[in-house]
C-alpha cells in the first residue's frame, strides 16, 4: 500500500444505499508462509465485516478470502465507499474522521506483516491485541466510514 495518498471518492454508495461485496473480485494469491502471531490471517474479513455490520457466516462475510494482497485493500475501500488517510502525514484529514467508526491498519516492518483492527470510534483507538506486544507497530493508515456514527466505545461510555 502506498502511504500518504489519501482516498479518492471512488464508487461511493449514495447515502442510504447499502454497500455490499457484489462485484468485488479479489486478486488471486497463493497463501504465503507468514510468520508471526497465528490466527489473524482473517483480520481483513473480521475488521471490514464488523465495520459494515456483516455477521459471521453472512453472505458478505463469506465473500472474503484469507490474507488478501495489500493492493486489494484500496480497491475494497473504494468499493465499499470508505475513506482513508495516513494519520501522521495527513492529520487534517484524520481530524475529520475522529467521530466515525473505522479500521486501523498497522505494519510490523520487522516481521513484514500487517494487521487491521476494527475501531468503533476513531477518536479513541483500541489497542492492538496482546499477542502483538513483542512487535514494533506502525499505524500507517486509518480507514473511516463517514456515513456511520461511532459504535460502542468504552472511553465514551456510549453503547456499552
Ligand atoms: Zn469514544
Amino acid at each position: 500500500m502506498a502511504p500518504g495518498e489519501g482516498s479518492d471518492i471512488g464508487e461511493t454508495p449514495l447515502p442510504g444505499e447499502r454497500a455490499t461485496m457484489d462485484g468485488f473480485v479479489w486478486t488471486p494469491r497463493a497463501i504465503p508462509s507468514l510468520r508471526g502471531p497465528a490466527g489473524d490471517m482473517w483480520c481483513v474479513r473480521d475488521a471490514f465485516s464488523e465495520l459494515m455490520a456483516w455477521r459471521p457466516g453472512s453472505p458478505e462475510w463469506l465473500r472474503f478470502i484469507e490474507a488478501p494482497v495489500p493492493g486489494d485493500m484500496d480497491r475494497l475501500c473504494d468499493h465499499l465507499g470508505l475513506h482513508w488517510c495516513d494519520p501522521d502525514r495527513q492529520p487534517e484529514i484524520f481530524g475529520t474522521y475522529l467521530d466515525r467508526p473505522g479500521i486501523a491498519v498497522y505494519a510490523f516492518h520487522g516481521e513484514r506483516l500487517s494487521h487491521v483492527v476494527y475501531q468503533p470510534h476513531l477518536r479513541h483507538l483500541r489497542p492492538l491485541p496482546p499477542q502483538y506486544a513483542p512487535f514494533q507497530a506502525e499505524l500507517f493508515r486509518i480507514i473511516a466510514d463517514l456515513r456511520q456514527a461511532p459504535g460502542a466505545c468504552l472511553r465514551c461510555h456510549v453503547g456499552v
